[in-house]
């Protein structure tokens, strides 16, 4: 007979990481074993309230009783059959979601990387067929300090050395701009831009957001130019901002917008092209696909995920306790923080290197019983779920405050 499984110590399970787990993340030393809405709980009962939700894939919490709903149901029926066959999920997602985003047609994927991915091949195709560019000479302008994902093209064009190094060599067509500079990007466009991609708010490079009337912008300018406008919507999109997409604050209307994260509504990866009609049209079969886009267990929790949004309660949380975030950290500045940009419920908070980096900083909050992300040496991110309550998102700025002035 063997002896029962014992249960191990979050100590004991970071310690069995070590060898046999890719070295590829720094976590924090917190081993969560459960979680409901803002909170997640450790292996020894400790419970934090979640200030990164997942980067964004936590929009709505953790185990949102509708998604997991959603997610039980067609667990029970269907889960996977490949694009060789139809699904009856895959038809109103996309009817759904191609109408939440104002857009025509949807390319189902996986992961965020994928949707970028696709969406370069996709902007590429459209240059060849429709605008008319000579074979193999199509140009991508992206930002610097972008973050877009891991596959070699898309590192390829980061500007983050520890993203790129050793992994060469890279995809050629990019072409790389100052982001927030319009007359940069005037210039690095001309009759071989396929489009220009950027993010309307630069997450990892801790939150920043381009001066008002940037967007409209590059929508201006790109269509002037004859290409296209991708925004990657992967972590600004689907109600983080307050709004639906966060170009929705300039009032803009890309060709194609990128999501993931939010999307599989923190259960399974889903990720989308989304885009006019004219553009997503120059995809014929064979020429892209994937063995798990649109599958019917994503469908069904894309459509439960779109359903959320729909009734437009997501994005009203976000902007109102957006207010209160933002004058939380109003409060703090000078008080340890030395400057912040915030909207919606997304913000990067510079905290005065004095105190520590954005690590230290982060693993106090932890001990505290909060848990927050640094991007950049002494910025850390927050991006609690949208279903936060103003009395949690009260209490987790008095214990930022309570750990910057200790
Ligand atoms: C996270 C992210 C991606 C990549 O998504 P993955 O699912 O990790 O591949 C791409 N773009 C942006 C803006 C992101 O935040």
């Amino acid at each position: 007979m063997t002896a029962p499984a014992r249960t191990r110590s979050s100590a004991e399970l970071i310690r069995a990481e070590e060898p046999v787990l890719a070295h590829n993340y720094h976590p924090l030393p917190v081993v969560v074993a459960r979680a409901e809405g803002a909170w997640v709980e450790d292996v020894e009962g400790r419970r934090y309230l979640d200030m990164l939700a997942g980067y964004s894939a936590l929009n709505f919490g953790h185990r949102h009783p509708a998604l997991i709903e959603a997610a039980h149901r067609q667990l029970d029926r269907l889960t996977l059959t490949s694009r060789a066959f139809h699904n009856d999920r895959l038809a109103s997602f996309a009817e759904r979601l191609a109408g939440l985003t104002g857009m025509d047609m949807v390319l189902p994927m996986n992961t965020g990387a994928e949707a970028v991915e696709s969406g370069i091949k996709v902007a590429r195709k459209w240059a060849y067929d429709v605008k008319g560019v000579p074979a193999d000479r199509a140009t991508i302008v992206v930002a610097a300090d972008n973050f877009h994902g891991r596959t070699t093209t898309i590192v390829g064009f980061s500007t983050d050395e520890d993203a790129r190094r050793g992994f060469g060599p890279f995809a050629p067509g990019f072409r790389i701009v100052p982001y927030n500079d319009l007359a940069a990007l005037e210039e690095a466009v001309d009759a071989t831009t396929a489009a220009v991609l950027i993010e309307p708010i630069q997450g990892e490079a801790g939150v920043i957001i381009p001066d008002d009337g940037y967007l409209a912008g590059v929508r201006e300018l790109t269509r002037r130019a004859g290409c296209l406008f991708l925004a990657d919507e992967i972590q600004s999109g689907l109600g983080r901002t307050g709004r639906t997409l966060a170009v929705e604050h300039e009032s803009v209307v890309p060709d194609v917008v990128l999501l993931g994260k939010a999307l599989g509504g923190g259960i399974v990866p889903v990720s989308a092209v989304v885009g006019r009609r004219e553009v997503l049209g120059v995809l014929h079969p064979g020429e892209h696909g994937s063995t798990f886009g649109g599958n019917p267990l994503a469908a069904a929790v894309g459509t439960a995920v779109v359903e959320l949004l729909e009734t437009g309660e997501f994005q009203r949380r976000a902007d109102e306790l957006g207010e209160v975030l933002r004058a939380g950290l109003a409060g703090l500045t000078g008080k340890g923080v030395t400057g912040f940009r915030a909207r919606g419920l997304w913000a990067g908070v510079d905290v005065d290197p004095a105190l520590g980096t954005g690590r230290e900083v982060s693993e106090r909050l932890m001990r505290e019983g909060i848990l927050v992300k640094d991007t950049h040496g002494s910025t850390i991110r927050i991006a609690p779920p949208l279903t936060i309550t103003a009395e949690e998102l009260q209490e987790a700025l008095g214990t930022l405050e309570k750990v910057l002035t200790a």
